[in-house]
C-alpha cells in the first residue's frame, strides 16, 4: 500500500550520486533503493542534495564548490528519475502526488539541506525552484548567507536569521518552497516562526525533552510547530534518539514510538511526520531499512488510532504541502 510520505533522506547525494554509476537507485544496498520503497509503502520520498562543507567535505573527498555540487547531484537526480519513470515520478506540488499516485507511481520531491549554494544570491533561489527544489534547510552545520547552525556554542545558538535569511523565508513563502529548520540554530528557528506565513517542517528532527540533543526541538519550538501548523519528520538517527539507543548504536521501532508519543503530547498528532535520515545515519535499525517501515508502523499501532496513523503517514504531509508548496 502506497501510503508513507518521508521529508528526510540522503540517499541521492551520499550514496547514488558519487558511485559514478556503481549504485543505482533502484536496486542497491542502501536504506533506500526504489525497490525498498515499494515494499515499505511509500508514496512519497523527499530526496535531499546535502551539501557537503569544509573538513566533511575533505573527508569525502568532495572538492566541488557549493553550487557546482548541487548541480552535479542534480545532474544524477535527473537521470535516475528518467531511468525508473514506470515506478517513480517527480512531484511539484501535492496535485502532482496525488496522481502520480493515481497512476500507481510514487513521488520523488527534491530538496537541498543547506542553503549555501545560494551565496547569497536571490536569483539562484529563482534558479533552484525552476530545478524543481520544494524545500530547503536553511543550514546545515556551518554558517552561511542565510543563518547560523545549531551548535554546542551557546553564542551561535542564540544568533537568528540574517536579513537575506529573513527575504530568503519570505521568498519561499510566495514561491511555495517548504522552509526547513532542521540544523537551524534555536535563534534562527524563533525567527522562521516569527517571519513565515507558511507552515514550516522540520524535514528530519526530533524532541529535545525525549532525547537531549541540540539537533533536537525544544517543548517550546514543538508548541510553536504546532500552532503553525508546520510538522517534524522523526528522524532514526540513534543519538537523536535516545541516551540508550546512541549507546546501543541501535535505533528500535520502540525508540521511534517514544519520541512520536512525546511529540504528539507537545506539539500534538497533527504536527508528526517521518523524516528517516535513511543513508545519512551510521547506526542500525532493528527494522533494517526502508522495506522494514511496516514494522514501525505495527509499533505505532499499538500506541496510535488508525486515523492517527494516517495522519503520521501521509494526511499530515499532505496538508503542509497542500499549503506550502507549489
Ligand atoms: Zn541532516
Amino acid at each position: 500500500m502506497m501510503r508513507i510520505i518521508d521529508f528526510h533522506c540522503d540517499t541521492m547525494g551520499e550514496r547514488i550520486a558519487r558511485s559514478e554509476g556503481k549504485v543505482p537507485l533502484r536496486h542497491n544496498d542502501c536504506h533506500i533503493s526504489l525497490e525498498k520503497m515499494l515494499k515499505g509503502g511509500a508514496l512519497a520520498q523527499f530526496f535531499a542534495i546535502w551539501i557537503p562543507l569544509e573538513d566533511t567535505a575533505q573527508k569525502l573527498g568532495v572538492t566541488m564548490p557549493p553550487y557546482e555540487y548541487f548541480n552535479f547531484v542534480y545532474q544524477k537526480y535527473l537521470e535516475e528519475m528518467e531511468k525508473n519513470k514506470d515506478i517513480i515520478a517527480p512531484a511539484f506540488c501535492l496535485d502532482d502526488i496525488k496522481k502520480n499516485r493515481e497512476n500507481g507511481l510514487m513521488s520523488s520531491v527534491l530538496s537541498i539541506e543547506d542553503s549555501v549554494p545560494l551565496e547569497g544570491k536571490a536569483e539562484r533561489l529563482d534558479e533552484f525552484y525552476k530545478k524543481g527544489v520544494r524545500l530547503m534547510s536553511l543550514t546545515w552545520n556551518y554558517e552561511n548567507s542565510v543563518a547560523y547552525p545549531n551548535s554546542d556554542d551557546p553564542e551561535i545558538m542564540k544568533k537568528g536569521l540574517k536579513p537575506f535569511g529573513i527575504e530568503t523565508v519570505e521568498r519561499m513563502n510566495e514561491m511555495g518552497m517548504i522552509v526547513d529548520i532542521s540544523h537551524l540554530s534555536d535563534g534562527g528557528i524563533y525567527d522562521v516562526f516569527k517571519y513565515t506565513k507558511k507552515p514550516i517542517v522540520a524535514s528530519h528532527s526530533n524532541a529535545r525533552g525525549c532525547c537531549n540533543h541540540r539537533r533536537n526541538l525544544t517543548d517550546d519550538m514543538l508548541r510553536l510547530l504546532g500552532e503553525n501548523g508546520g510538522l517534524t519528520g522523526l528522524n532514526y538517527c540513534a543519538p537523536f534518539m535516545s541516551a540508550e539507543a546512541e549507546k546501543n548504536n541501535l535505533t528500535t521501532c520502540e525508540d521511534i514510538v517514544r519520541q512520536a508519543l512525546y511529540i504528539k503530547n507537545k506539539a500534538g498528532i497533527d504536527a508528526l511526520a517521518f523524516g528517516s535520515d535513511f543513508d545519512g545515519i551510521g547506526n542500525e535499525l532493528d527494522f533494517g531499512d526502508y522495506s522494514g517501515m511496516p514494522k514501525v508502523i505495527e509499533a505505532l499501532e499499538k500506541h496510535f488510532t488508525p486515523d492517527e496513523i494516517d495522519k503520521i503517514c501521509w494526511k499530515n504531509a499532505y496538508r503542509v504541502i497542500g499549503e506550502s508548496m507549489k
